[in-house]
């Protein structure tokens, strides 16, 4: 079974790809199949198997031999082992599914936002709908506490936003209001908390090479999306360690 939850996680993280590339350029997820983004030529079915195809032909298009972006095994991979994840930490339940769907939302939020420096409204709508589901069909979060969690974990960062708009994008809010569905509150702060301190690492760390990385700025998303599975799988962990710190 685990080594069926690793090979689901690649053929959606093979799906994920074209989400990625699909979903900011407005076009249809599901037609037409499949080409080369270089010489547009329709690709066949094994050149499409996930991690195997790009390894087989050396990360080149089989047709113009233009290379193929590390991304797309990158991003298979990275979901083979989210859904590993999920398959090992709940076993064969509806539980584990939920984790591996929202593992790969939160994968497909980062790899989107780092490109881009967009949250979707697409994907944020795709990621509220199945948290709701998950409220209905496992119970988890309460209503209340999704409900609580979604309008103070989004209205935080959507003050953040009105009074600082250089620094968050209301993208962030929406993310953020999500986050709080899926979480429930007080886990949300929790995970926003773990976010900030995780940017803030990486923005300290970036700035160190200020001369080299002029007027690059973070996006705020692969943070969030971090913070969130962090708090997915380990929030009462991360709170009794946080309880015996402070007491
Ligand atoms: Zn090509």
């Amino acid at each position: 079974m685990s080594v069926l939850s690793l090979l689901l996680g690649l053929i959606i993280g093979s799906f994920l790809n074209v989400v990625i590339y699909r979903l900011p350029r407005d076009q249809s997820l599901l037609w037409p199949g499949s080409s080369c983004p270089h010489c547009e030529q329709p690709l066949k079915w094994w050149h499409l198997v996930p991690v195997f195809s790009f390894f087989w032909q050396r990360g080149k298009c089989a047709y113009c031999g233009q290379p193929i972006s590390w991304q797309y095994p990158l991003v298979e991979m990275t979901n083979a082992l989210l859904w590993w994840q999920a398959y090992s930490f709940y076993g064969l339940s509806s539980q584990a599914l939920f984790s591996a769907l929202l593992g790969s939302w939160l994968l497909v939020h980062t790899v989107i936002d780092w490109q881009q420096r967009l949250l979707l409204n697409k994907v944020n709508l795709a990621g509220a709908v199945l948290a709701v589901a998950h409220i209905f069909l496992n119970g988890e979060p309460s209503w209340t506490s999704a409900l609580i969690g979604a309008f103070l974990g989004g209205g935080v960062l959507f003050l953040i936003a009105f009074l600082y708009p250089a620094g968050m994008g209301l993208g962030d809010g929406k993310m953020a209001l999500v986050m709080g569905l899926w979480l429930g509150w007080p886990q949300v702060f929790l995970a926003l908390f773990l976010a900030s301190l995780l940017g803030a690492t990486a923005g300290i760390l970036l700035g160190l090479k200020k001369d080299q990385i002029r007027g690059m700025s973070l996006p705020f998303g692969p943070f969030l999306a971090m913070g969130t599975y962090v708090v997915w799988y380990w929030s009462d962990r991360l709170l009794n360690w946080y309880w015996q710190v402070m007491l």
